[in-house]
């Protein structure tokens, strides 16, 4: 028995293919809303993710980027090495105290707007690992926006972290970089 197929999705009218338009005043031939939340849009669902993976965190996140989680379903596809590219930081593994500089150092070379997220009980805390040589937690050289707990998450937990830095994304003030306790943070980490 053949198996039906359908090659033009678009003809379904189940199929949800368009995301959500930002919240605003609508009428006939017109949507006005503000600036802040059409970027918020844009930058939230076109993340591109940079891995910074030293141990075990990081084979769970293949599995995350994999066909079953596809990670691509939230236009994160493009995962880059280049930290100029990139505009979101996602530590994964034991960070010793040796790798703390270059960690630190890609996150200088990404450019702002950035996001930082710490996956797993080692990136958040250092984890099992309390010793001498690990750092307890890469939040003592750069800013942290999102913790994902778990060793190691399942890659649920990571999509379930990532989302949460899509909603901090979109809801992010083009003016919020400029601001004073931004800076203030900055400044706390010895970043000007
Ligand atoms: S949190 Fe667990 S799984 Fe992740 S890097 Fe540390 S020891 Fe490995």
């Amino acid at each position: 028995m053949s198996r039906p197929v359908q090659y033009n999705i678009y003809g379904q009218t189940d199929v949800k293919m368009v995301k959500e338009g930002p919240e605003g005043y609508s009428g006939e031939g017109f949507m006005a809303t503000t600036l802040d939340k059409v970027v918020g849009l844009a930058r939230q669902n076109s993340i591109w993710p940079l891995p910074f993976a030293t141990s075990c965190c990081g084979i769970e996140f293949m599995a995350t980027m994999g066909s079953h989680y596809d990670l691509a379903r939230f236009g994160a596809e493009r995962v880059g090495f280049s930290p100029r590219q990139c505009d979101l930081l996602m530590v994964m593994g034991t960070i010793a105290k040796k790798m703390g500089p270059v960690v630190k150092q890609v996150y200088l070379q990404m450019a702002e707007p950035r996001w930082v997220l710490a996956m797993g009980a080692c990136a958040s805390s250092g984890g099992i690992f309390d010793t001498y040589s690990v750092l307890q937690g890469i939040d003592q050289i750069i800013p942290v926006d999102v913790y994902i707990p778990g060793c190691p998450p399942r890659p649920e937990a990571v999509l379930d972290g990532f989302m949460k830095i899509q909603e901090l994304v979109g809801k992010e003030s083009l003016r919020r970089r400029n601001g004073d306790r931004y800076k203030e943070l900055m400044t706390s980490y010895g970043i000007l």
